[in-house]
């Protein structure tokens, strides 16, 4: 894809109007410069909106959190852990950071805009996805997770409403919230219920295995169109998650339920993604065996869907938001707000 974007962000860059005197790399951008184009995501404290910046009227996607939001529902850390992973990471199935910026109210990341829509919303559309469909997400976010995890750092969200599409029908994991640098074991319990591993329900600490993990959840939900353990209330999905007992339908495939069964082993010890080889054992799997895993990363491999995209800044394949409610509020408190000067 031909693009004029700048580098994705580096520490240099953190020019605003307010911040005028810091260096003024290439990557400078100003929220004066951004026009809001319509609101195309929601998240617990924050907002996703397209912009198109003036000047070069170039597409982005803005995500603006409340300051004060993400002070209640103590957020403080994951979203710095968010902006420092997104900084280290450079890979094409992963979304690009390119400005970061705090006000009196918001945080704001500006990031590439991936016109697709999510994977959820194709996967509620279908109801299910065939075998080959399904081989091709999940052969993409193999690479995507085996990348992330060469950097130490632990994705901990994947879900398809994570999953973008671009406009060619590869994907693009966003929302780096969760993601964590390892140092030795990390303990906090963050996640979708249906998602979580055993070892972030029971606290035991969870490092690398629980991408694996959600891999073989998400994979039996694209082609079962539900996830294996659901429940009415989140302690009803923790039983049965630990409980790990399986009911596949009948339609699926001999190998796909032999790498679902080895992803989603209660015993990360024993966990295929987690062993010793690590990816590698993941990228031999049977169920693999037609990938060429060279080419994926190099976006070689056929996308199953294609994006309806009209123009780069189509939002059609996003759920239509409302801007209103989404105002802002009463001024943070200084004292609150340089927890953030960092940001
Ligand atoms: P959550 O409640 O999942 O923690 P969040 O506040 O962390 O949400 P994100 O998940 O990052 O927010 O974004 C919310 C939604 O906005 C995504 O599910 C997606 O639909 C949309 N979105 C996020 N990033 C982009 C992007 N770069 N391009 C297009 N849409 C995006
Ligand atoms: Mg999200």
């Amino acid at each position: 894809m031909a693009s004029s974007k700048p580098d994705p962000v580096s520490n240099e860059n953190n020019c605003s109007k307010e911040n005028t005197n810091e260096a003024s790399g290439q990557n400078c951008f100003c929220l004066d410069d951004l026009v809001n184009v319509a609101t195309v995501g929601t998240g617990t404290f924050g907002r996703v909106f397209l912009v198109r910046e003036k000047k070069s009227r170039t597409f982005y996607a803005l995500k603006q959190m409340k300051i004060p939001d993400v002070i209640r529902l103590k957020q403080e850390q994951h979203v710095y852990n968010e902006k420092a992973v997104l900084k280290e990471v450079n890979h094409p199935f992963l979304i690009r950071l390119f400005w970061t910026h705090h006000d009196e109210c918001f945080l704001y990341m500006l990031m590439d805009y991936v016109p697709g829509g999510e994977l959820f919303s194709y996967l509620r559309n279908r109801g299910r996805f065939t075998n080959a469909t399904a081989l091709f997400y999940a052969s993409e976010i193999v690479c995507a997770i085996e990348y992330i995890h060469s950097k130490d750092i632990v994705y901990r969200d994947l879900k398809p409403e994570n999953i973008l599409l671009d406009r060619e029908g590869h994907i693009r994991l966003t929302d780096f919230g969760f993601a964590k640098k390892l140092s030795e074991r990390t303990w906090t319990l963050c996640g979708t219920p249906e998602y979580l591993a055993p070892e972030v329900i029971q606290s035991k600490g969870h490092g690398r295995a629980v991408d694996w993990w959600a891999l073989g959840i998400l994979i039996f939900e694209m082609l079962a169109g539900y996830p294996p353990f659901f429940d009415d209330n989140p302690f009803g999905i923790y039983q049965k998650i630990l409980a790990g007992k399986l009911d596949f339908p009948r339609h699926l495939d001999f190998y796909v339920k032999d790498v679902i069964k080895k992803f989603l082993v209660v015993d990360r010890g024993r966990r295929l993604g987690n062993l010793k080889n690590g990816a590698e054992d993941v990228k031999k799997h049977k169920w693999f065996k037609t990938v060429d895993w060279e080419t994926v990363p190099l976006r070689r491999m056929k996308p199953p869907i294609v994006p309806k995209v009209s123009h780069e800044g189509d939002t059609t394949n996003f759920e239509a938001y409302t801007n209103d409610e989404w105002e802002k509020e009463p001024s943070v408190p200084p004292r609150d707000l340089e927890i953030f000067s960092n940001f």
